[in-house]
Formats: C-alpha cells, sequence, structure tokens
C-alpha cells in the first residue's frame, strides 16, 4: 500500500466545515489534507443554500414583474424559463466553486479526491492510499431524509433532485413546513404552482417565534400556497403522472411532484467512524464546546454534529477547529447567537430565543416583548413589505432574541446578532441612530418602543 508524508491535519470532507478548517489551517501555517469523495463546496455550494438562492431571486423577479403595475412600470409575465432559470443558478454556482477551488490550491491545500474511509485516529483510506494526520477533522456533512418505508424515486424526491428538475411543478405536494420546505414552496408559487405543505407539527416554521408562524402563515394563504398542519401522512403512491398521498385523518391529496423535506440525517454510515470507537448520539457525532470527539486527536464539524444544520455553523466551527489544533484560544461557538435565515417571500430572520423559549428559561414575568409593525416604516413601505420586528428581553435586562419576518428582512440580521451576541441594552441600542429610510430603521424603532419612547408607532 502507498503511503504519503504526515500532515499536521486531515480533513475528511469538503462541505463548508470541512473546507474552512482547511483554509484556515493553511492561513495559520498548518499543513493540511482536505479529502473529498465529490466537488469542494459539499452541500451548500452544490446542492444547498447558493442554488437555492438564486432560484429564488428568480421567483422574486416573476413576482416583480407580475406585479409591476402597483409601482407604474407597465410589464407582462411571458413565463419562467426554467433552462434560462437553471442556467443563471449554474452559472452563480460555477463561478463560486472555480473560487474556491482557486481559494483552496492558493492556500496549498493538498487536495485528495476521493471517498475516504477512517481506519485510524491518525488515518484515513482513500483508493487504497492511506493519508496520515497528527489530527484527524471529520466533516462529511448531510444527506436529505425520507420516511420510513418512503423510496425516493419518481415523483417522489428531495431537494438533492428538486433542485435539478429541468420541469416546473403546477401542483406539488411539500413534505415538511421547516427552511427547506418553505423555500421550495415560496419558490414554486412564484413560478406559477399552487403548492400544498404538509406539517405534521402545530404550525408552519414550527422552529421560530409563535408570531412569525402566524404572519407567514397568513402571507402563505394570500398567496395562495395552502398548507395542512399538525398532518400526518401514513401513506405515499405515484403512477407516471401523479402522486398521492393520504394524511392520518382519512384526507387524500394529489399533484404532480411530492417533495420530502423532513430533515437532514448525519453522514455517518460506513466511514469507518464506529470501528473508531466514535461515541455517536442517533448517528450524529457526539462534540464538545472545543469540537473535541470522546477519541483523542479526532474533532468534528458541521452537520455532523448535533445542533443548527447551516453553512455558517459549519465555517465557523471548522475556523475554530483548526485554531485549537494549531494552539490558538478561540472562545467555543455560542449555538443560541446564530442567525437563521428562511428565504421564503416574505423572508424570516432570527437570533436567540424566542419568546416562548425565554418565558421557560427566565419564568414569563421576567420577560418583556415587542412587535414593530413594517407598516410604519418607510423604506418598506415603498418596496411593499409587510410583516414586523419582534423584540425579546430580559426585564431590566438584555435583548435575548430578534425575530424578523418581511421583504428582504434577512439583510436585518448582521444588527440583530451583534445586539443579541454583545447582549445589549435596549436603552443602548435607542440611543443609535438609524438611516432614513432604510429597512433598518425598523430594527431602531422596535428599540425606541422597547425603551419607552417609540416614535413611528401608536402606543
Ligand atoms: C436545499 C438546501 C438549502 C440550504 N440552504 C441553506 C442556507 O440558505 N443557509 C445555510 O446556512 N445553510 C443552508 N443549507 C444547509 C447547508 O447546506 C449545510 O448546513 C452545510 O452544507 C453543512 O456543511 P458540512 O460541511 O457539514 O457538510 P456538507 O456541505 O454536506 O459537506 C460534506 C462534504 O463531505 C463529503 N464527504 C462525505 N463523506 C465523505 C467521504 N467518506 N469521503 C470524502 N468526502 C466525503 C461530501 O461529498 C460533501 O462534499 C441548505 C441545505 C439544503 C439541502
Amino acid at each position: 500500500m502507498a503511503e504519503s508524508p504526515i500532515h499536521d491535519i486531515v480533513i475528511l470532507g469538503a462541505g463548508s466545515g470541512g473546507y474552512a478548517a482547511a483554509l484556515r489551517a493553511a492561513q495559520v501555517g498548518v499543513d493540511v489534507a482536505l479529502v473529498e469523495a465529490d466537488k469542494v463546496g459539499g452541500t451548500c455550494l452544490h446542492r444547498g443554500c447558493i442554488p437555492t438562492k438564486a432560484m429564488l431571486h428568480s421567483a422574486e423577479i416573476a413576482d416583480q414583474v407580475r406585479d409591476s403595475a402597483k409601482f407604474g412600470v407597465r410589464s407582462r409575465l411571458d413565463g419562467i424559463d426554467l433552462d434560462g432559470v437553471n442556467a443563471f443558478k449554474r452559472g452563480v454556482v460555477d463561478r463560486l466553486y472555480k473560487g474556491l477551488r482557486g481559494l483552496i490550491a492558493g492556500r496549498g491545500v493538498n487536495l485528495v479526491e476521493g471517498r475516504g474511509e477512517v481506519v485510524s485516529p491518525r488515518q484515513v483510506r482513500v483508493a487504497g492510499e492511506l493519508i496520515e494526520g497528527r489530527q484527524l477533522i471529520l466533516a462529511t456533512g448531510s444527506h436529505a431524509r425520507s420516511l420510513p418505508g418512503l423510496a425516493i424515486e419518481g415523483r417522489v424526491m428531495t431537494s438533492d433532485q428538486a433542485l435539478a428538475l429541468d420541469w416546473a411543478p403546477r401542483n406539488p405536494i411539500v413534505l415538511g413546513g421547516g427552511v427547506i420546505g418553505l423555500e421550495f414552496a415560496s419558490l414554486w408559487s412564484s413560478f406559477g404552482a399552487r403548492p400544498v405543505i404538509v406539517e405534521a407539527l402545530e404550525r408552519l416554521a414550527p422552529n421560530e417565534d409563535l408570531a412569525v408562524s402566524k404572519q407567514l402563515e397568513r402571507a402563505f394563504r394570500r398567496r395562495g400556497i395552502g398548507f395542512k398542519v399538525g398532518a400526518k401522512v401514513v401513506d405515499v403512491w405515484q403512477s407516471q403522472d401523479e402522486v398521492g398521498i393520504r394524511l392520518e385523518n382519512g384526507e387524500e391529496l394529489s399533484g404532480d411532484l411530492l417533495l420530502v423535506a423532513v430533515g437532514r440525517g448525519p453522514n455517518t454510515d460506513a466511514v469507518g467512524f464506529e470501528q473508531l470507537g466514535l461515541e455517536l448520539d442517533l448517528g450524529f457525532v457526539v462534540a464538545d464546546r472545543q469540537l473535541r470527539t470522546n477519541v483523542a486527536g479526532v474533532w468534528a464539524v458541521g452537520d455532523i454534529v448535533p445542533g443548527l444544520q447551516l453553512a455558517h455553523r459549519g465555517f465557523a466551527q471548522g475556523i475554530a477547529a483548526a485554531e485549537r489544533i494549531a494552539g490558538l484560544r478561540p472562545p467555543p461557538l455560542i449555538e443560541a447567537g446564530i442567525p437563521r435565515v428562511t428565504y421564503c417571500d416574505p423572508e424570516i430572520a432570527s437570533v436567540g430565543l424566542t419568546e416562548a423559549a425565554a418565558k421557560s428559561e427566565h419564568g414569563a414575568d421576567a420577560i418583556e416583548t415587542v412587535e414593530y409593525n413594517l407598516a410604519g416604516n418607510g423604506r418598506s413601505q415603498v418596496l411593499g413589505a409587510q410583516g414586523f420586528v419582534k423584540l425579546v428581553r430580559l426585564a431590566g435586562g438584555p435583548v435575548l432574541g430578534v425575530h424578523l419576518i418581511g421583504a428582504r428582512v434577512g439583510e436585518l440580521i448582521g444588527e440583530a446578532q451583534l445586539i443579541v451576541n454583545w447582549e445589549a441594552h435596549p436603552e443602548d441600542v435607542a440611543e443609535l441612530v438609524h438611516a432614513h429610510p432604510t429597512q433598518d430603521e425598523a430594527i431602531g424603532e422596535a428599540f425606541l418602543a422597547l425603551a419607552g419612547k417609540p416614535l413611528h408607532a401608536h402606543v
């Protein structure tokens, strides 16, 4: 068996977590080998964040053309050219992919192409070759889950197949009212379809603040996006032209596609993790706050570690693991401070605790909230954005959570995350001047309201 030199770090998987670790390691002078079975960039770049956001941008343009008369511009939507949408999406992904490959090569990361299997805490085997390192970072990511016994084939698909479609569904059924389900339902609706979302929990966006879910449900109803909540699927069937489902209450629905968006499972099978003696929890790799696993010298980052499955969490964990191995001492990542954005229309953005979580953590009497409606925000009126900013604070104390819903509010989460992570008090933020007219100003107005001196709001 051929042998290669011993690297300081071997990283298995070059998605958001793995490539961030590799780039940071190389930056601090650590010799690193990065093993990737498919394309560097992983799910986020090729089958996740970027292609979905490119398509959602096409969807936004379609909606703007449809609504243009409202703004005094005459235009007519002739239809969606899905080949054109896909070409636009591919162009964005290809440019970023090329840039990423350039970065990886430019920083001197040793890219090893092929599927790796961990054979010891210091060795990964790739096509018969042993790649050896003093430390090992596991970053094999996640895959779309299905329901037990439900095969992904034909008209039953996950986001992987849905992103590669060369036809636009007319009446898709979307299983799951979480981030991925909401984004696809929104996208297809903008492309002219009548989607129906089926969610087992009691509301859409069940991980968000209750007020956000209610606002989203109202907005989706207005857009003609159907949804059934508290609904469990008990049977699925399909023919050449149709797919059907039966719910627990006996109701049947049919459509031209069933998107299964019921969560993502860790890629921890058949990669040698169990033989290594790694502690797993429902298949996820258990890691401490420093991202160390129970096996000395083995670290884990990204979607395989229990918690929020988000690319920016993977980046942050990858950077932190590389720095710790390099002898630096970055502070542990605080999960509750990681911002979350769902890019449906209206957008949802949040950071920190929901009102319910804050009340259960601190007691109902210790929590104050305020909602500032975007109706009072000049820029939102120009854009036709409806929604609100909701703040959750500890009475007499810092802001614990910021929750936003409305067109483009994802771009406002930057300020919100500084406020929550720096444990700012509303009175401190209320002193700061926000530019007028921006949507960002709505955050400033919400803080004025919470500090007891609302400006463009009724008391
Ligand atoms: C449709 C969709 C939309 C999303 N949108 C967003 C979004 O808007 N914002 C956001 O923050 N997140 C989003 N995500 C989530 C985001 O993509 C993931 O959180 C992120 O990609 C996780 O990074 P990772 O490095 O842990 O894993 P991955 O990106 O999954 O990368 C893992 C890599 O490891 C490789 N690999 C696996 N096993 C092996 C092996 N044995 N040998 C060699 N290589 C291996 C894989 O080929 C892959 O490239 C979305 C996901 C999906 C599916």
